[in-house]
């Protein structure tokens, strides 16, 4: 999954993006309001980590901006303003959830996997293909109820293909949620990651349609 961040805030953004990035999530980090539109009309992000008061453009106008050109990308506010009338603003301009400054890490990592949840169209939080099954919140993973250890990359590329079973996913969108700026993409690195979680899971599990990119099959 790969999120965008946009704060101002040094101290902050790097301790949230560390914290993510722990959790197993791509995360670029941009510090002002023009940067973040830049980055949003040119990647495809999974959720947006918005901070309102922003140098260049404000947070709420970003958001406006992005929920008029029909940008349904989940937000959550980050948010140091505790006065009431501001976190209704961010909702009422298109936020989803918003959290107040200081936060706990693992409380923004939990509503993060919320907001990935209902973006998916998921109630459970857990991930379920047949008899594979995936724990978001513990990244815990079994198949016919045995324990499967994976990597982090292996577990971020097994859940982008398990959350939507059926759909193709190209090497390049896979990558993208693998890996944010600055972080290093060798090459082959997506079909590397496939070979070894067939080696895990079995040779049928994730397909690869040929010239399009990998899938996870529908399963009773
Ligand atoms: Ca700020």
């Amino acid at each position: 999954m790969r999120l965008l961040l946009v704060e101002d805030d040094a101290m902050i953004g790097e301790g949230v993006r560390k914290g993510l990035r722990q959790e197993g999530f791509a995360v670029d980090w941009v510090q002002d309001g023009r940067a973040a539109e830049l980055a949003l009309d040119n990647e495809a992000y999974d959720l947006l980590l918005l901070d309102l008061g922003l140098p260049k453009k404000d947070g709420l106008e970003v958001l406006a901006g992005l929920r008029r050109k029909g940008n349904a990308i989940p937000v959550l506010i980050l948010t140091a303003r505790d006065a009431i009338s501001e976190r209704v603003k961010g909702l009422d301009a298109g936020a989803d959830d918003y959290l107040i400054k200081p936060f706990d890490l693992d409380e923004l990592a939990a509503r993060v996997r919320a907001l990935l949840r209902r973006k998916a169209g998921r109630a459970d939080p857990i991930i379920q293909v047949g008899s594979l099954v995936i724990n978001p919140a513990t990244h815990e993973v079994s198949l016919d109820g045995q324990p499967i250890a994976l990597s982090a990359r292996e577990f971020a590329l097994l859940r982008a293909l398990a959350e939507r079973p059926g759909v193709v996913l190209s090497r390049t969108q896979l990558e993208e949620k693998l890996y944010g700026w600055g972080e290093e993409v060798e090459s082959n690195t997506v079909e590397v990651y496939v070979h070894s979680l067939r080696r895990k899971l079995g040779t049928d599990f994730i397909r690869n349609v040929r010239g399009v990119g990998y899938m996870v099959a529908k399963r009773p």
